[in-house]
Parts: structure tokens; C-alpha cells; sequence
């Protein structure tokens, strides 16, 4: 069972996901990967993507294919295999991310993200998606307060995050079956109940 878990930045994703992975991995085979990133191709595509040092701008297409490229790699190396062994994969962004950052927030047309994407994973969609929800002013504040710096995208202005946010939005009102909205306002206690409670429905 093939398990995503989206949101802008600062909403706790990596948290809830460490947190099932200790769980689960008690009764269950359970891998744990993210993009982009997964394979060591994927890792250097993300130190590509996102290092702050890189002056020049991006070219949309360029930055869209790469997101892709890692994501191609991911699928065929590391899901898929894991599908076939029967493995719950617990993943850290996928398709959804592509269409909110690169088509909602860059603009790039969303048919062109989804032919693209489509190269990528053919028909491979996640069986449930945990979008982990947070207004704009709290991911920042929480952002502002890790140690570590910013990497290139999460520099963006809030007026892209803000175009990201509402791009999960629109996708999780269009996929109500796949995607479980969850507001991560709350306690990490209570999001990790929630998310667990979902997930037992479906192992
Ligand atoms: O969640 P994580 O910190 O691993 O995400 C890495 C970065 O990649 C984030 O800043 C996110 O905004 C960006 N990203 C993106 N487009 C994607 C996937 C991730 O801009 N399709």
C-alpha cells in the first residue's frame, strides 16, 4: 500500500511520518522515503534543486523535468519493487507536490505537468494521501524558527506559498476518496491518531 504525505513546508510531515514508521514497522514491512530525493540519483538531483547558492534563475521546464527525473527513479528503483513485496511505503511528498509547487505556484500549465508526470509514474497513484493543511502565517512563523537555513524554495515569497496552499486545497476538493485533508493546527499527538486511525482502515 503506497501511502503520501503532502503540505507547504512547516506543517509537520516528516514528524508524522517518523512517528508511523516507528509504529507500524513493529507489525508491518514499512519503508520510509522522500522526494525529491529516495535513490542516490534522486539525492543529487535535490542537491540541484534546492541548494540557495545557485544564482541564476531556473528555467520552469528545467526545474519541472528535474522534479520528475527524481521522482521516475524513486518509482521504478524503490515503490514499485516495495509494491510487489507487499510493503506499506510511507512517502514524503509525490504527484501532488509537482502539481501544487510547479503548476499552481511556478505557472508552468498543469496539462504539461501532468504528461510529464505521467512519463514518470504511468498510472501509479498513491492509494491515500495525507495533506497536512496550515495557513500560510504559521508555516512561516514555524520556518523563521529552525536552526537550519532556508533552502531555494522554501526562499520563494509567501505570495508563491500561498498559491502552493491553495493549489492542495483545490486538489484535495477534487479527490475527496484519495486525499484526507487533516488540519495541522493541532497537537502532533492528535494528527498522528487521526492519520494512524486511517491508515488501520486500510491495512
Ligand atoms: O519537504 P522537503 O523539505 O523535503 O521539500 C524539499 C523542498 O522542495 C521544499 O522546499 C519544497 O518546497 C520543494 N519542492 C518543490 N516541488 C516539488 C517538491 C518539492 O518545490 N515537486
Amino acid at each position: 500500500i503506497f501511502l503520501t504525505f503532502e503540505g507547504i513546508e512547516g506543517v509537520g510531515k516528516s514528524t508524522q511520518i517518523a512517528k508511523l514508521y516507528d509504529y507500524l514497522s513493529v507489525d508491518y514491512p514499512v519503508i520510509q522515503v522522500r522526494e525529491p530525493g529516495g535513490t542516490k540519483i534522486g539525492m543529487e538531483i535535490r542537491k540541484i534543486l534546492l541548494d540557495p547558492s545557485i544564482q541564476e534563475p531556473f528555467s520552469m521546464f528545467a526545474e519541472l523535468f528535474l522534479y520528475a527525473a527524481s521522482r521516475a527513479q524513486l518509482m521504478e528503483q524503490v515503490i514499485l519493487p516495495a509494491l510487489e513485496e507487499g510493503k506499506i511505503i510511507l512517502c514524503d511528498r509525490f504527484i501532488d507536490s509537482t502539481i501544487a509547487y510547479q503548476a499552481y505556484g511556478a505557472g508552468v500549465p498543469l496539462q504539461d505537468v501532468l504528461q510529464i508526470n505521467r512519463q514518470a509514474i504511468g498510472n501509479h497513484l498513491p492509494n491515500r494521501t495525507y495533506l497536512l493543511d496550515l495557513p500560510i502565517s504559521i508555516s512561516q512563523e514555524r520556518l523563521a524558527a529552525r536552526s537550519k537555513g532556508k533552502d531555494r524554495m522554501e526562499q520563494k515569497s509567501e505570495d508563491f506559498h500561498s498559491r502552493v496552499r491553495n493549489g492542495y486545497l483545490a486538489l484535495a476538493e477534487d479527490n475527496k476518496e484519495r486525499i484526507k485533508l487533516i488540519d495541522a493546527t493541532r497537537s502532533k499527538k492528535s494528527i498522528f491518531k487521526e492519520i494512524l486511525q486511517d491508515i488501520k482502515s486500510y491495512i
